[in-house]
């Protein structure tokens, strides 16, 4: 996973509910949302190493390109 990408989306269809991607986040990053039962992650603490999408034996968790920042 380049530094120009980041983990937008978490999809609940393939997730089996592992958590093997929060276990091999160092960073904290990925967290889980009790009242949820979802994934919550925090693109502060990313640094887009990708152990999370590896883990993943489900293809759950994906990229996608980040928004241009426009300056108006
Ligand atoms: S590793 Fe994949 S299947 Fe397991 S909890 Fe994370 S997103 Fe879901
Ligand atoms: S890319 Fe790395 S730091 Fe970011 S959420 Fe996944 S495991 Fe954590």
């Amino acid at each position: 996973m380049s530094r120009q990408r980041v983990i937008l989306a978490w999809n609940n269809e393939y997730c089996r509910h592992c958590f093997g991607c929060i276990a091999m986040c160092v960073r904290g990053a990925l967290t889980l949302d009790h009242e949820h039962a979802a994934l919550s992650y925090d693109i502060r603490k990313c640094i887009r190493c990708g152990s999370c999408l590896r883990a993943c034996p489900t293809g759950a968790l994906h990229t996608e390109p980040m928004e241009p920042v426009s300056n108006q």
